[in-house]
């Protein structure tokens, strides 16, 4: 079967193609045939080169497709069903597993990061893993789904408590999970301030139903972003920027508001004004992907039409390294997804 894998670190022309054999699946494990696999930021790290990852290295977190063959003891999915992928695996066994806060496991696990991924012709995973695939959506919009679906729900809902009424600045809102917290937080009832590099995304934005949408590179963005939401400091800020942003990101929280992180792609020490966080009594609160209720929680609004995909460019699984770099340019509003 063609995978995707890396066999050294490097930019998009370390990505190869490789013939390697399938695997079959153990007990509590299923085969799937992948038809889509999305992008990620997290593709990008992991090709540059992350600590703990150990080579060659199949690539890819999000996929779907359908169930080809199930393990001993599997009874949650059928052959022939369409499924997407929960990336995350975790011990299933600990305290926080017990009470199903499967992202707090010591040994929790992302598809493509702890492992080999889902950018293959097939997969092997946990049952868990394979959820159906909500009403009316293709292979390639399954697959732009999971990931971000479950980190943005994880973030702003249960880590987040975002409520109704409340506003939310979302910086560089035109990828993938900010295009998810923008639709996250419109459905919780929340105003939405966004901020975006070309007008383009900006216009698409707004089509999306941010309430306001201001230029990421604007000279002075902290008070752009206030004059965006009617002069107010803002009740939540979602920041997976880092270093560039994470400092006006603070200065535009009201005091007592929340600064959400849950990625850093411009670098992860930013400068941090303690005073701020401490006068102001300001909470940074950190999320990483979520659990199993996070990613069927956000998958009922998909079935309800209440949150929708946005596949921004669809490649043919060989132009993998074209998708890459799409990815690394920002170049596409919304989701990069690799065809099978
Ligand atoms: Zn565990």
């Amino acid at each position: 079967m063609r995978a995707l894998r890396i066999h050294e670190f490097g930019g998009p022309e370390v990505l190869r193609i490789d013939d390697i054999p399938p695997r079959s699946p153990g007990p509590g494990q299923v085969r799937i045939r992948v038809r889509a696999t999305a992008l990620n930021h997290l593709d990008l790290w992991v090709r540059r080169g992350l600590p703990g990852v150990h080579l060659p290295r199949v690539l890819g977190a999000d996929a779907a497709g359908e169930v080809m063959e199930v393990g001993p003891g599997v009874s949650t999915v059928s052959v022939g069903q369409r499924v997407l992928l929960d990336p995350g695996s975790s011990c299933r066994s600990c305290a926080a597993c017990a009470r199903g806060d499967a992202s707090m496991c010591v040994r929790y696990g992302i598809l493509g990061e702890h492992g080999d991924g889902a950018a293959a012709d097939e997969v092997v995973v946990d049952d868990a893993q394979a959820l159906p695939i909500p009403a009316g959506l293709d292979f390639a919009e399954a697959a732009s789904i999971p990931l971000v679906a479950l980190t943005a729900w994880r973030m702003l809902v249960p880590r987040g408590r975002l409520r109704a009424g409340e506003s939310v600045l979302v910086h560089s809102a035109g990828a993938g999970v900010g295009v998810m917290c923008v639709q996250i937080a419109r459905l919780a009832g929340a105003r939405v301030v966004a901020t975006a590099g070309t007008e383009k995304k900006r216009q698409s934005l707004a089509e999306l139903g941010a309430d306001a949408v201001i230029d990421s590179h604007h000279p002075d963005l902290a008070r752009a972003a206030r004059d965006a939401n009617a002069g107010e400091p803002f009740d939540v800020v979602v920041d997976y920027i880092g270093k560039d942003t994470f400092r006006t990101s603070v200065k535009v929280a009201r005091n007592g508001g929340r600064v959400l992180t849950c990625g850093a792609t411009s670098g992860w020490d930013p400068v941090l004004d303690l005073r701020h966080v401490f006068f102001r009594q300001i909470e940074v609160i950190g999320s990483t992907m979520g659990s199993r209720a996070d990613l069927e929680a956000a998958l009922r609004c998909f079935d309800r039409g209440q949150l929708r995909p946005v596949v921004g460019a669809v490649l043919p699984f060989e132009r993998a390294a074209d998708a890459h770099r799409l990815l690394e340019d920002r170049a596409v509003f919304g989701k990069v997804v690799l065809t099978l």
